[in-house]
């Protein structure tokens, strides 16, 4: 069942969005070569407690961490470990906080120093095609809608996306419906309605859109071991234009 939100619900899950931007633009200065996962855990835990909010990842089903950690063929869902981070390597964080009963959700790629061309070019290509979905988180267009254009800019830079994890919407919960595939077909799927909430989040791999469940039942790879680029916004569906909840200005220092 799919709920829409009200405009002090919206205020509240804005709330956890703007904590959960601010929490990833401090993991991301402190992303350099020789840094452990683990280190990098710690600082957005503490980020999160000492502004009054829960890591909402942190024993969600069982997963043992306050972020998801995911290392260059990691997908998503990677575990902090006392793995260093070196020049050349990517690293998504995805991050979750629980303040005032409402959730919040979002994840960054950042590159480790210096990464190859063709890195880079997964890292961009990435990031606009979460712009390109969002664009079309307007009332009147379908799921699909969003799910089309995400895969479109992918596929068309040579890149493929995820199926076997999807965005979602968000609320009390971390994840309620709908799904939101990014992959798909325009003018599919549920119809997109003022106040729905929703995390568009596309899963890109350089080369095959195959992965496989590590042993631990939570990591995520690629099948080839090529890389794997992920980033994850909280959009309210409005009309005419989509309300982004959660931001990457403080990542990209557009804001403090
Ligand atoms: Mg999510
Ligand atoms: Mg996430």
């Amino acid at each position: 069942m799919i709920r829409l939100k009200t405009e002090e619900e919206v205020a509240l899950i804005r709330e956890n969005a703007l904590l959960v931007s601010k929490t990833l633009a401090e993991v991301g200065r402190h992303v350099v070569p020789g840094v452990t996962t683990l280190e990098l855990n710690k600082i957005a835990e503490t980020y999160i407690r000492d502004n009054g909010a829960i890591p909402a990842f942190l024993g969600y089903g069982d997963f043992p961490y306050t972020l998801c950690i995911s290392v260059n063929d990691v997908v998503v869902h990677g575990f902090a470990s006392g793995y260093r981070l070196k020049e050349g390597d990517i690293i998504s964080v995805d991050c979750g906080t629980l303040m005032k009963g409402y959730y919040g959700d979002s994840a960054y790629t950042f590159p480790v120093g210096t990464v190859s061309k063709e890195t880079e070019r997964l890292l961009k290509t990435t990031k606009e095609s979460l712009y390109k979905g969002i664009e079309k988180a307007t009332v009147g267009n379908r799921i699909g809608d969003i799910s089309f254009a995400v895969q479109d800019h992918v596929e068309r830079a040579g890149f493929s996306v995820v199926r076997e994890m999807v965005g979602h919407g968000i609320g009390r919960k971390l994840h309620e419906s709908p799904e939101v595939p990014n992959y798909g077909s325009r003018g599919q799927g549920k119809k997109l309605e003022e106040g729905l909430v929703i995390c568009i989040e596309p899963m890109v791999n350089a080369g095959t859109r195959h992965v496989y469940l590590h042993d631990d039942n939570w990591t995520l790879s690629t099948s080839d071991k090529k890389n794997s680029a992920h980033y994850e916004l909280m959009v309210v569906v409005r009309k005419g234009k989509p309300d982004v909840l959660s931001t990457f200005d403080y990542i990209e220092n557009k804001i403090d």
